[in-house]
């Protein structure tokens, strides 16, 4: 089992480049990919870059050079549902990409990908389980001790939740609450908007390897969000996105020795 972790920014990658023992660094399309192990768990991380294009690129040299069998995508994202506060996590139970629309052609419907006939790519579904045990297990057992109350309370941060559902990406910080609401309407399901998830998704769903897309809200996506995404980023993504990922690893190897 060899799996690629994927962030957007180095402060969504840094944290889980520390844990890894026996770093080698290989450097391709202008990317640093980090090789190492994790427990005897074979992992490759990466820092994408920002957006679809960046880590559709960046996804696809996971599998076919260092040919990883899944890819977990972790970072933050802008919150779309009401009932979703900043720190809270949310696990992709599927994914899309909100600004591709080819619909002006008949036979394409809103957000279809061309000739892929498909709008919705699906994550693994027993990983996307462990992936929300592991953020759940990082809430009960780590986060007080990584992320101090006072950090807490100044995001308003009370009982941070894990939730799944519906990720849209695309090339586009949405910070526009009208945007959003017109999202929503079309994608009641949605749980979050972020630039990345769904072009890892697509890529993973044409070279049939899974992934797991998880993602900390940094915002709301509103008018706000300038100013909330930049500060979490910096304050606390890095931390959230070690401690969720270790856990995850720690899952990962649990299954894998008893199996
Ligand atoms: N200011 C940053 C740019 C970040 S873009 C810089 O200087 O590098 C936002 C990143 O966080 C993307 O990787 C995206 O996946 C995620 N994200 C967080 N909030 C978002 C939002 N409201 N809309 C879109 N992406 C968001």
């Amino acid at each position: 089992m060899k799996l690629g972790i994927m962030g957007a920014m180095p402060e969504e990658i840094s944290g889980i480049l520390d844990m890894l023992d026996d770093r080698v660094r290989r450097q391709i399309g202008g990317r640093e990919f980090w090789e190492g192990t994790w427990s005897g768990l074979e992992v490759v991380a990466v820092f994408s870059r920002l957006g679809k294009v960046a880590a559709a690129a960046t996804a696809t040299v996971l599998i076919t050079h260092f040919h990883v069998d899944h890819i977990l995508f972790i970072g933050v994202a802008g919150g779309a549902d009401p009932e979703l506060s900043l720190g809270d996590v949310v696990v992709a139970r599927d994914l899309i990409q909100h600004d591709m629309d080819a619909s002006a052609l008949p036979m394409f419907d809103r957000f279809e990908i061309p000739l892929l006939g498909r709008s919705r790519f699906a994550a693994h579904a027993s990983f996307r389980d462990k992936a929300i045990k592991a953020a759940q297990l990082f809430f009960d057992h780590d986060f007080d001790g990584v992320v101090s109350k006072q950090t807490q309370a100044s995001f308003a941060i009370g009982t941070p939740k894990v939730a799944t559902g519906l990720i849209a990406s695309g090339d586009r910080f949405v910070s526009d609450a009208a945007y959003l609401e017109s999202l929503r309407a079309v994608l009641p399901d949605l749980r979050c908007v972020e630039m990345e998830g769904a072009a890892v998704a697509q890529v993973c769903f044409e070279f049939s390897t899974g992934v797991t897309v998880v993602r900390v809200i940094s915002d709301r996506a509103d008018h706000d969000a300038p100013v909330d995404f930049p500060r979490f980023t910096a304050e606390v993504a890095s931390v959230m996105t070690k401690g969720i990922a270790k856990q995850f690893l720690y899952l990962l190897m649990l299954d894998l020795s008893t199996h």
